[in-house]
C-alpha cells in the first residue's frame, strides 16, 4: 500500500507516482509570473514585509473594484476565519455552520470559547432554513462557504440574500469564498455586494486555490469599516512574506493562467461527474459540484473506506472523510487530465471487480 502522503514529494518510497487529489490545490500548478515574482523576492530577505501589505491591497482593490481600506489579509485565509471568531466570538456565544462544512470553523469556534451550533443539510447542500432556525439570541457568527467544502454544492444568491435578511443586524454573516472563482459560468453569490454594503458581512478569499499559490500562506477578507478594524487589533503584524506577497500580485495580474485553470476545471468536473454518474447501478452518486473536487457518495457493494483504500493502492490519494461525518464519501479533487481520467478508471475497475 501507498504510504501516506508526504509534503513535497509526488512519489511513493518505491518510486511510484502518487496523484494528490485530496487537498484542492490546482493540477495546472503556479502562474509562470507568481513563480517569476517568488524568485525575485529572495533579494530582500533581510528586510521586513509591509505590515500593511499596501501592494497586495491596492492590487486587489484595483481587480475587484472594492476598496483598499477595507482589505485584510492573513495566513491563509484559515487566518482570517480565526480572525472573525477572535475578534467577534467569546465563551458561551453561539457560531452557526452547516453540518458537513469545513473543518476549521468548529476549531475557530472552539478555540474562543464559543459553541458550534450545527445546521443539518439538505441532501448534503446548504440549508438557509435550517440555519436561520438554527439561530438564538445567543447566535454571534455563521460560517457559509459558498461553494461548499467538502460538499461542493452552491447556494444561490437569492439565497445567500435570504440568509443575510433573516440574520440579526449585530449577527456576522462569514461568506468563504475559498472556490468562488470555480463557479459555473463565473457566477456569483453576491457576497461582495452584501460586503460592500452591509455592515454585517465579512468575505474571505484565498490565493491557495485558483492561484495555485496553497503553499505561500495569502488569504484575504473584505468586510465593513468596523468589522476589519477589529479584526486588524488581534493580527500578528507581520502574518504575510514578502516572497508570498510578491507572488500573489503577480498571480492577480495573470489572467491566462486563472482563465485557462476556469476552463480545466469546468470541462474536467463535467466529465468526472458524468463518470460517476454512470456508475449509479453500483451505488455511487456525485454531488452536484461548483468547486475544484467533487464529493463522491457511496450507496452500494463498494463502501467510500474500500474505495479510498483501493485507490490509495492504485496511486491516487483523495480525502475520505469519517471525522467529518462522511464515512459514506470520498472528496476527490478534479486532477490533470490524466489524474482525472487514471482516478475514474480506477474507482471503475474497483467496482466491476465487486461485481
Ligand atoms: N475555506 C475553505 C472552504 C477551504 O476549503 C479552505 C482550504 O481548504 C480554506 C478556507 C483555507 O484555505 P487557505 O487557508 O489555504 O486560504
Amino acid at each position: 500500500a501507498i504510504a501516506p502522503y508526504i509534503p513535497g514529494r509526488s512519489t511513493t518510497d518505491d518510486g511510484r507516482k502518487v496523484a494528490k487529489l485530496s487537498s484542492n490545490e490546482n493540477p495546472l500548478g503556479t502562474s509562470p509570473a507568481a513563480r517569476a515574482a517568488f524568485a525575485g523576492a529572495s533579494n530582500s530577505l533581510e528586510r521586513y514585509p509591509d505590515a500593511g501589505a499596501s501592494e497586495l491591497r491596492e492590487t486587489l482593490a484595483a481587480r475587484h473594484g472594492l476598496d483598499p481600506a477595507r482589505i485584510i489579509y492573513g495566513n491563509g485565509s484559515d487566518e482570517i476565519l480565526h480572525l472573525a471568531a477572535g475578534a467577534f466570538a467569546g465563551l458561551g456565544d453561539e457560531i452557526i455552520h452547516v453540518r458537513y462544512g469545513f473543518a476549521v470553523y468548529e476549531i475557530a469556534t472552539r478555540r474562543v470559547g464559543a459553541v458550534p451550533v450545527i445546521a443539518p443539510d439538505k441532501d448534503y447542500a446548504t440549508d438557509v432554513d435550517a440555519i436561520l432556525a438554527a439561530v438564538t439570541d445567543k447566535t454571534v457568527m455563521v460560517y457559509v462557504a459558498n461553494p461548499n467544502n467538502p460538499t461542493g454544492t452552491y447556494t444561490s444568491r437569492a439565497e445567500v440574500a435570504r440568509l443575510h435578511a433573516g440574520l440579526r443586524p449585530d449577527t456576522l454573516l462569514v461568506l468563504d469564498h475559498a472556490y468562488a472563482e470555480y463557479i459555473e459560468g463565473d457566477a456569483e453569490d453576491g457576497g461582495m455586494a452584501l460586503a460592500e454594503t452591509a455592515s454585517n458581512v465579512l468575505v474571505t478569499r484565498t490565493f491557495s486555490k485558483m492561484y495555485g499559490l496553497a503553499a505561500e500562506r495569502i488569504g484575504w477578507g473584505y468586510a465593513s469599516p468596523a468589522i476589519i478594524e477589529a479584526m486588524h487589533r488581534i493580527r500578528l503584524p507581520f502574518s504575510i512574506t514578502i516572497a508570498g506577497t510578491a507572488a500573489a500580485v503577480a498571480a492577480v495580474g495573470d489572467t491566462d493562467f486563472v482563465d485557462h485553470t476556469r476552463a480545466h476545471n469546468a470541462t474536467w468536473r463535467r466529465w468526472f461527474s458524468d463518470e460517476i454518474g454512470k456508475l449509479g447501478n453500483a451505488g455511487l452518486r456525485a454531488v452536484p459540484s461548483q468547486a475544484n473536487f467533487v464529493l463522491v457518495v457511496f450507496e452500494g457493494k463498494v463502501s467510500a473506506e474500500d474505495a479510498y483504500k483501493g485507490l490509495m493502492d492504485a496511486g491516487f490519494i483523495v480525502r475520505w472523510l469519517p471525522g467529518q461525518g462522511l464515512p459514506q464519501a470520498l472528496r476527490i479533487t478534479i486532477g490533470t487530465e490524466e489524474e482525472t481520467r487514471g482516478v475514474a478508471t480506477a474507482l471503475r475497475a474497483l467496482v466491476e471487480a465487486a461485481g
